[in-house]
């Protein structure tokens, strides 16, 4: 049953856990200098019994969902093993990730076998040079690679992210090669508005393009848009008989956007996110050091449900806390 709900009648089955805000990609609009470490920060990420806790928690409250992310969450030397403790000891049914994909081709086995439900990997161009340039890493080839490796495997449950940037990634040209990668191949690839963060405001002006664009491509080519109700979350999602996989959007500046979330973060420190963007959220970690504090954190959880917003705001340009999405875990 889910008992996480909000002042909107909203409820939330899924959580995204944040698991580490390092990362070794260098993409322009999240990290364009890379990971820079500060002296002053400790890095003390969420540690496996922390987790193990939270999600136990969760569980409790009726999450079925936790989706890991980061930075780049595999760049933790315990990865496996948290995907492994979620999976079969925390009473969560569904444990997916969201990748960069790095060395995906060598990883491919482990991540099935670790008892991984769903993958999401971020390719944000099929073009090899123009990947390069937005992530600052030549690693197309050994991601499509590790897509290979899983489908032979069976794993099925996977999808892409690209982040839609004006004159990058946004024609005609791109959109068509995308249709061709998943006419045979069972992919969602969806194309994500790109944000505005406290970092990357120039990047923002420069790059943002609405979602409008890849809306109208898919009315030309007789996509079908797909209704899944209101828990579905805010991804739209379209379909076409003649393609093996689908397209989605998610444009965070639409109006409706707020009306289906349908998740919660918790950062790598534990601090729980009400929203991506925004100030509201409590830090937990204080009651994820011991077994026997469950009902002192489920309690304080449901206490902040009603705190959450009904908005972003993001269209009156309110970024919150957040600076980069590997900070807060995107
Ligand atoms: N490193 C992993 C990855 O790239 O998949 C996980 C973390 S990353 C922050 C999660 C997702 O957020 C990625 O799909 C990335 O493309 C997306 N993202 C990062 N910054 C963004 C922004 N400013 N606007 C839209 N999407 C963004
Ligand atoms: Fe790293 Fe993901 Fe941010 Fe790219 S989007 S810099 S891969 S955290």
């Amino acid at each position: 049953m889910n008992i996480l709900k909000d002042t909107f009648g909203r409820k939330f089955p899924y959580i995204r856990l944040s698991i580490s805000d390092v990362c070794n990609f260098k993409c322009g609009y999240c990290l364009p200098n890379g990971y820079q470490v500060d002296k002053n920060d400790n890095r003390k990420f969420l540690h496996l019994d922390e987790i193990k806790r939270l999600a136990n928690c969760f569980s409790e409250l009726g999450v079925n969902k936790i989706r890991i992310t980061g930075g780049e969450p595999t760049v933790r030397k315990d990865f496996f093993d948290i995907i492994k403790v979620l999976k079969f000891e925390s009473g969560i049914q569904n444990v997916s990730i969201t990748t960069n994909g790095y060395k995906l081709d060598k990883k491919a086995e482990q991540l099935v076998n670790s008892g991984l439900t769903g993958i999401n990997i971020s390719i944000d161009s099929l073009d090899r040079e123009i990947f390069k340039n937005i992530t600052g890493h030549d690693r197309l080839p050994e991601i499509l690679n590790g897509i290979e490796s899983l489908q032979s495997i069976g794993f099925e449950n996977i999808k892409i992210n690209a982040v839609l940037l004006n004159g990058i990634n946004s024609s005609i040209k791109d959109f068509n090669n995308w249709a061709k990668f998943i006419e045979k191949n069972k992919i969602d690839l969806r194309y994500i508005e790109l944000m505005r963060t406290g970092d990357n405001l120039d990047y923002f002006k420069k790059y943002h393009v609405s979602s409008k664009i890849f809306k109208e491509y898919l009315k030309e080519n007789k996509w079908i848009y797909q209704t899944f109700g209101k828990d579905a979350g805010p991804s739209l999602n379209y379909i076409n008989p003649k393609y093996e996989g689908r397209f989605g959007i998610i444009a965070p500046y639409s109006e409706d956007f707020c009306k289906s979330c349908n998740r919660l973060r918790v950062t790598s420190r534990g601090d729980l996110r009400l929203c991506l963007f925004g100030n509201t959220g409590i830090n937990l970690r204080h009651l994820l050091q011991k077994d026997d504090q469950l009902n002192e954190l489920k309690d304080l959880i449901m206490k902040q449900m009603q705190f959450k917003k009904e908005s972003h705001y993001l269209e009156l340009g309110e970024t919150g806390s957040t600076i980069n999405l590997s900070k807060t875990g995107g």
